[in-house]
Parts: structure tokens; C-alpha cells; sequence
């Protein structure tokens, strides 16, 4: 059974009664899909309590339409939990969580800066803050994460070593629908005729085409670029088809 935990307090003192029990975090923004139940259920394969946040981060939208529209379906998001085995929901509001006001935040300098940083000013300075605020609430031995965000999963690495975090980050796949397109709360604000468009996204990126080739035929395809780049031997990129934005990556050898 999914226990749902709203009030800190609560989790308090359930945290201190699991005592060193190994637990399995992921830290989610809810409108569930395939993608976050995987990494659910392999934290329920790996460790003996598996804990589940849903909280829309307003610290790491830099646009508010964007915050505003975000997807909350929490009823059904709760079915899915309870289905993947998971112990705990915690959903805790944004006054309990910045109860400091907002006045204390991780920054990164650098990998923070570039690509999704360049595009979204602040995004992973709230990312950070939000996620450290978390592993401290929930001590977990393994904290999971999806390689569909992967500059996200890079800096919350390098966070967790910078400040000596005794958590493991657990890198998970991304999963994807039937025609590639990574799966992703934001999917579902394509209208249908998007949707079919959308699935060039990915097999593009994946093509043997250069960097300025991907561009091109995105463009052609109707897609708004913010970037397309090589690094940490992936390929990543995002792009809008309308007011969507979307995000990938793919291994790629240079
Ligand atoms: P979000 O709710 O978008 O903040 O995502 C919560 C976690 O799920 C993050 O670690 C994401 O990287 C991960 N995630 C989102 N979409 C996918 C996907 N298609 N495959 C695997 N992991 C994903």
C-alpha cells in the first residue's frame, strides 16, 4: 500500500522509525508515465522501502506559462504508485518546502550555464536547491534518475559528490513511445497532428547526419531549434513545436 504523506512532520517521524532501512528515492513533478514508474520499480527492486515525491518545483520554470500549465493529474498519479509498490507519496506544498522563502539556493557555476542552462536561466539552480532539500528529508541510500534529462542527472552527481551526500545516484534509461519519442509530461500538450510530427525528433538525433544537417531538417520538419550539441559522448537536443518544448539525448561516438 502507498502511504501518502503530506505533512512534514508526519514524514519525520516515519523516516526516524525506518531507521537505516535502505530506501530508494525518486524525485518526480508528477503527470506519471512509463518513464518515472520505471525508476520506481527499480527502486523497489533495489532497496526496502521505496519513497516517491510529487511536487511541481516552481524554483526551476523560468517561464511562468510553462509552471502554469504543467499537467497535475495527482489521483492518477497516486493509482500508478500504488500499482509500482511504493511505500511512500510524499507531496508536500510549497510553504513547507521554502519555508526560508526562497532566500537559500544551490548554484552551480559552470555545467549549470550551458545548453539547457543557456536556454533556461535559473532552471537548474532550482533543480538543485529542490533536490537537496529532498535527499536531506529523505536520507535515501539510492537516489533515482532518468538519462532522458541528462544534464540534470550530470549536475545532480557532481552536487551529491561536491557536498559529500552519502546517496548513490542511479542513473535509469530513457523510455520511450512505440515510434521513439521519449516519454514526457509534456507529450501530452502536443495536439495529435504535433504528436506524429514529433517523433522525427528523436530519429533525427539518432541519424548519421551532422549537427548542422540535424538542424536543417528539423527545421524543414517545422521545429523551433534551441540547440542541438555533442557532449559526454551523447548527442542532446531541444526544440518547440509550438509552445511544447521538447528534450532528448542519444549515445553518440564521435
Ligand atoms: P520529472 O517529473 O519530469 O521531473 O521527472 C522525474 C524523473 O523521471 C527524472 O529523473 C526524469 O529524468 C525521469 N524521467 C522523465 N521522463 C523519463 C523517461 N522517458 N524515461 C526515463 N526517465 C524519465
Amino acid at each position: 500500500m502507498t502511504n501518502i504523506v503530506t505533512s512534514l512532520k508526519d514524514w519525520q517521524d516515519i523516516r526516524k522509525s525506518l531507521r537505516d532501512r535502505d530506501i530508494g528515492f525518486v524525485p518526480t513533478m508528477g503527470n506519471l508515465h512509463l518513464g518515472h514508474i520505471s525508476l520506481c520499480e527499480r527502486a523497489a527492486k533495489e532497496n526496502e522501502i521505496t519513497v516517491v515525491s510529487i511536487f511541481v518545483n516552481p524554483t526551476q520554470f523560468n517561464l511562468s506559462d510553462d509552471f502554469i500549465n504543467y499537467p497535475r493529474t495527482i489521483s492518477a498519479d497516486l493509482e500508478k504508485l500504488q500499482e509500482a509498490n511504493v511505500n511512500y507519496a510524499l507531496l508536500f506544498d510549497e510553504k513547507t518546502l521554502y519555508h526560508d522563502n526562497y532566500e537559500i539556493k544551490v548554484c552551480e557555476t559552470t555545467l549549470s550555464k550551458i545548453l539547457e542552462g543557456e536556454y533556461r536561466p535559473g532552471h537548474f539552480d532550482g533543480v538543485l536547491t529542490i533536490v537537496l532539500k529532498f535527499l536531506n528529508l529523505v536520507q535515501p541510500k539510492h537516489c533515482y534518475f532518468g538519462e532522458k534529462d541528462y544534464q540534470q542527472l550530470l549536475l545532480i552527481k557532481k552536487m551529491v559528490a561536491a557536498l559529500f551526500i552519502p546517496t548513490e545516484v542511479v542513473a535509469c534509461k530513457t523510455i520511450r513511445d512505440h515510434d521513439a519519442l521519449a516519454l514526457s509530461s509534456r507529450n501530452s500538450r502536443l495536439t495529435a497532428d504535433q504528436r506524429k510530427q514529433a517523433a522525427s525528433f528523436p530519429q533525427v538525433l539518432n541519424s548519421n547526419a551532422s549537427i548542422a544537417e540535424i538542424e536543417e531538417q528539423l527545421k524543414q520538419q517545422g521545429f523551433k531549434i534551441d540547440y542541438i550539441a555533442e557532449a559526454w559522448q551523447r548527442r542532446l537536443g531541444a526544440v518547440w513545436l509550438d509552445k511544447v518544448r521538447l528534450i532528448d539525448n542519444v549515445e553518440w561516438e564521435a
